[in-house]
């Protein structure tokens, strides 16, 4: 019999996504390589990882040579990198991509031209600039960088123009090297995610949408199917199906979006495994960090259909007591590894139930139990 070889998956970025990829891939005979700068690269606890910056070319053409096909946990690695390793190595999602998803002005044309409202914006280039913006989009308003912002990082949020020199001193040196949107402030009904796969030959499914609750721009819980929102989930799964079939995307992505009066705007897109996706670890037949492994390998996509309900809370900064959610029923218990510090993503949990009603009472116990009815409430509020 010849020696059988196990297909080995490349990511770049060693954060908890790439963790949890390499978890998922480990039950499919698929091995995973780590890239990241980082020597206690949280990935590294599961996985082997390659210490290495976007630029270090010798190293990246060793990690090539190793694997099959490159992925990311990181959107924000730089385009030069990513198109390099293309010319080694399939790395999917495509860096052209990846590159539309790393630009907030690119994105939001995307978005428009694939019949997918934003909120309005202009770009800054300049102070001038500013002014005309908070002009002509109005306030409350947010300045954001258009590239490597994410979890509210890179934004500042203008209640009115006289916080037009605030927000560029927080920002304006951003606007030459990464250049900068003024976004319409949306008092939102609610915010969804869809979070979507697209195989090599163009198989395309969606998990139920996701509704997620933000806290200072990061995510604070997510509850999943997204309860009430009827008609809305045919409307973002075309979306998302023509999004990916426009960027001829493969792998996992989230298309973050607002509701307001009834009506879907696109905020984001996320070209990876997504955190309001983590629920479907537990939550779904198969999660997205499976499928996604299973897209870029070219193997067949699982069932993306929810077991019952579920509910995810994040933990930022620091880790509660484990005991009452690892006591309690079908709740499940994520700890990344990491060191604890001030407003970091350091583990979640996900809690799930047969349908809405026992998901309810569960929340609420747990809640209790963990002394976190304040983040719960919304939640609970949207299940009752
Ligand atoms: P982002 O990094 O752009 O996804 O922003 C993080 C979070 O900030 C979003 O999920 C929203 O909760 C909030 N946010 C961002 N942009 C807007 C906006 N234009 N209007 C209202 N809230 C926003």
């Amino acid at each position: 019999m010849s020696e059988r070889r196990q297909a080995v998956l490349g990511i770049l970025g060693g954060g908890q996504l790439a963790r949890m990829l390499a978890i998922a891939a480990a039950p499919l005979g698929v091995k995973a390589l780590v890239v990241d700068s980082a020597t206690d690269a949280c990935a590294g606890q599961v996985a082997p990882l390659v210490v290495a910056d976007w630029t270090d070319y010798a190293a990246l053409e060793a990690f090539a040579a190793q694997v099959d096909v490159v992925t990311f946990d990181f959107e924000n690695v730089p385009a030069e990198t990513a198109h390099w390793l293309a010319e080694h190595v399939a790395v999917f999602p495509a860096p052209h991509a990846l590159a539309i998803a790393q630009d907030r002005l690119a994105e939001k044309n995307l978005f428009r031209e694939c019949g997918l409202q934003t909120p309005d914006f202009m770009t800054v280039a300049t102070r001038g600039d500013l002014d005309r913006a908070l002009a002509t989009v109005g306030a409350p308003a947010i300045l954001k960088t258009r590239r490597l912002g994410y979890d509210g990082k890179g934004q500042f949020r203008l209640k009115s123009a006289a916080e037009a020199d605030a927000a560029w001193e927080a920002l304006g040196a951003q606007a030459s090297k990464h250049g900068l949107i003024l976004e319409a402030f949306v008092p939102f009904e609610c915010e969804l995610s869809v979070i979507a796969v697209r195989s090599r030959d163009g198989d395309f499914r969606t998990w139920p949408l996701t509704r997620n609750w933000h806290t200072d721009g990061v995510l604070s819980m997510s509850l999943a199917p997204a309860p009430d929102i009827d008609e809305l989930q045919q409307r973002a799964t075309t979306l998302a199906r023509t999004l990916a079939e426009r960027l001829g995307y493969v792998g996992v992505f989230a298309l973050e979006l607002f509701v307001k009066d009834g009506e879907l705007l696109g905020n984001e897109m996320a070209p990876r495994v997504h955190n309001s996706g983590h629920w479907t670890i537990e939550g779904a037949h198969t999660s997205q960090f499976e499928n996604h492994v299973r897209a870029v390998l070219g193997l067949p996509l699982g069932d993306t259909a929810a077991r019952g309900m579920s509910t995810m809370f994040n933990w930022i900064g620091d880790l509660p007591d484990a005991a009452p959610v690892l006591c309690a029923v079908d709740a499940h218990w994520h700890d990344y590894g990491k060191q604890e510090r001030a407003g970091r993503k350091v583990g979640h949990a996900t809690l799930c139930a047969p349908d809405a009603q026992q998901l309810s009472a569960r929340l609420t116990e747990l809640a209790t139990a963990l002394g976190r009815e304040t983040q719960a409430e919304p939640v609970v509020l949207a299940i009752s």
